[in-house]
């Protein structure tokens, strides 16, 4: 007799969502001083970075991505801080590629290290490349990323990801008001020259470091608006539920552009996504006040079963959704966890 199998019901949230997504932050540090995330003001010489036994090793990230995927997780980004400061990152990639139930592993990355690492990367099974380019006027891009890395070098990374096969690459540009909004129409036109995929983020309240203001971000509608003005677009349907970018192409057929719209339009509805920082917290919110340790069970040397219940068991009590409150105007203001810590 062939005996019914039935699966376990899905994990959702008290919101109803299930989990989906894993980000995860393999280290706390980073080569840029992007004012909207690491301002130097805080992140000065003088500034503590998490201590490299605090940090979860490529063997404790791959178990909690494994007992994840038991509970619904198919997509997961590696990112930081920045992850390429991870020496060897293209060993987790290896070990994460290998999980059954990982379906999409991608990356994001400031791009300044991914010229000598994109070949290795793309060997050790990575689908998907995010390089953050907020500008491609040199001085705009230098006074963004407050270290004075060429624009260049990133131009290079991404030629080089290219080079490595992997295509299309996906470009995130933060946009901020005075800053680089003038130069959207420059980047619409660099990447629909190269076959890659822009997404303009608006400039998120995340965390308390970097002094952000309404007035510095622009509207995602505005943004589109001035790109279509240029050169005409038409909306794309969404691909997936949970997917956060609202896409448009090219009426020429030359590709398309996302934006992300967190700030004016929020869709906390469907955020499926949790993030683990490079110490080992899971927190299910960018917005989240703290996170849950799971390095202490880890290390306390705890049975699958025992970390897929407390990770389920954080789930099922979500109830987060700072961005339509923040909308709503409604929002508390708690002590917010950084960008560089859960990795945007
Ligand atoms: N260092 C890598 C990078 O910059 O791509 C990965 C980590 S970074 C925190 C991930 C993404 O978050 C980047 O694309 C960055 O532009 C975005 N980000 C950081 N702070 C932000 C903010 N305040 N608002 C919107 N996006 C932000
Ligand atoms: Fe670093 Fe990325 Fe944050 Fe810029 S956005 S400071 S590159 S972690
Ligand atoms: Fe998800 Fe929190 Fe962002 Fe809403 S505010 S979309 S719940 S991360």
């Amino acid at each position: 007799m062939v005996k019914d199998t039935v699966p376990p019901p899905a994990l959702r949230d008290r919101l109803g969502r299930r989990l989906s997504d894993l980000r995860v932050s393999v280290t706390d540090r980073c080569n840029f001083r992007c004012g909207y995330c690491m301002p130097r003001e805080t992140y000065g010489p003088g500034f503590r970075f998490a201590p490299r036994d605090q940090v979860l090793t490529f063997e404790e990230i791959t178990r909690v991505v494994a007992v994840s995927t038991e509970l619904g997780v198919r997509k997961v980004r590696l990112t930081g801080g920045e992850p390429l400061l991870r020496r060897d990152l293209e060993r987790l990639v290896g070990q994460v590629a290998a999980l059954p139930l990982v379906e999409d592993l991608a990356l994001t990355t400031n791009g300044s290290l991914l010229a000598a690492k994109a070949v290795a990367l793309r060997a050790a099974g990575l689908g998907r490349v995010t390089v953050s380019l907020d500008s491609l006027d040199p001085l705009v891009f230098q006074r963004m990323n407050d270290v004075d890395v060429p624009l260049e070098t990133v131009l290079a990374g991404i030629a080089a990801a290219r080079a490595a096969g992997f295509h299309p690459i996906k470009l995130n540009t933060v946009v901020r008001r005075g800053l680089n909004d003038e130069g959207i129409l420059d980047l619409a036109a660099f990447a629909r020259r190269e076959g890659h995929v822009l997404r303009l983020i608006e400039y998120m309240d995340v965390g308390h470091t970097n002094g952000w203001r309404l007035d510095e971000v622009v509207p995602a509608e505005e943004m589109i608006e001035r790109i279509d003005s240029a050169h005409p677009l038409e909306p794309l349907p969404p691909r997936a539920t949970g997917e956060v970018a609202r896409r448009f192409r090219y009426r020429d057929g030359s590709g398309e552009v996302g934006v992300i719209a967190s700030v004016s339009r929020p869709f906390c509805g469907a955020c499926t996504r949790a993030r683990l920082s490079a110490e080992g917290r899971l927190y299910t919110c960018l917005f989240a006040s703290r996170g849950t340790d799971l390095r202490e069970p880890l290390r306390r040397g705890v049975g699958d079963e025992e970390l897929a219940q407390r990770i389920a068991g954080v789930w099922r009590e979500r109830e987060d959704r700072y961005s339509e409150l923040r909308t709503a105007g409604t929002a508390p203001d708690p002590a917010r966890v950084e960008m560089s810590t859960v990795g945007g």
